[in-house]
């Protein structure tokens, strides 16, 4: 590291769990990130600020006027361009130290499991169930950790799944393909700190997972309601007939 990066990083390189060693590790890491959205706004920025080295933000969108009351990676300007270029521009603004590659398209298929492989943590920030199966399917093909975010009206959910760890359950042994109630927020509406907070919580846990440190939440979904302001953790564990994660192991 060069002094400005030890100065810029100074805050995190004081905290023994990270020192420079683990400085260094986050500047050598490279995060996947599915959706410039609400949660991948917060989630981007924070991987972003802390140095993360390679973020790959991968999202089909464009930029409406209706997202920027949340999606704070978008600006007023930014309405009609695609949603990776504004998040690129105003990560490299945040930070010009690290890299952004933009996928501006859905990920999927080969694709999907070539960006899965190269990363060292997934962060599904979509707001669908067939991206969050498809993005948990590779992740447990090429045992990639992956961090889950979800968020609606004014309930957000977090947790962690991974995959190199024995009987550690994944996304699909919480939710079975059909079984699932697909909602977003454009459509039940969600409160503008909501996916903020879990947003955050998704770029801690993909911290902890590069850096190797502390508890992360992998097999525990932690549930968070901000209308009454509880949270609840739920312990997971692997379905031993789940048709993903099961036959792998
Ligand atoms: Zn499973």
């Amino acid at each position: 590291m060069n002094d400005t990066q030890l100065l810029r990083y100074s805050r995190q390189i004081m905290l023994p769990q990270v020192d420079i060693e683990g400085q260094e590790r986050l500047l050598a890491a490279r995060a996947l990130i599915i959706g410039a959205g609400g949660l991948g706004s917060p989630a981007a920025m924070y991987l972003a600020a802390a140095g993360v080295g390679h973020l790959v933000v991968a999202d089909h969108d464009s930029v409406e006027l209706s997202n920027l009351q949340r999606q704070l990676l978008h600006h007023d300007k930014d309405i009609g361009r695609n949603k990776v270029a504004s998040a690129q521009e105003t990560l490299t603004t945040i930070n010009p130290d690290i890299r952004v590659s933009t996928i501006a398209q859905t990920l999927q298929g080969d694709a999907l499991g070539d960006e899965v492989r190269q990363a060292d943590v997934v962060l599904d920030c979509s707001d669908n169930f067939a991206t969050r199966f498809a993005v948990n399917q590779a992740c447990v093909t090429h045992r990639t950790p992956l961090v889950s975010g979800a968020a609606i009206r004014m309930e957000g959910q977090v947790a962690v799944f991974d995959s190199r760890l024995e009987n550690s359950p994944c996304y699909h042994c919480l939710y079975k393909e059909g079984e699932e109630d697909d909602q977003t927020c454009s459509g039940n509406g969600v409160l503008s700190p909501v996916v903020g907070i879990i947003g955050s919580l998704q770029a801690l846990e993909a911290l902890k997972v590069i850096l190797s440190i502390g508890a992360t939440l992998a097999g525990r979904l932690v549930i968070f309601d901000g209308l009454t302001h509880e949270w609840r953790t739920l312990t997971l564990r692997q379905d031993p007939d789940c048709a993903v994660c099961s036959s792998v192991l």
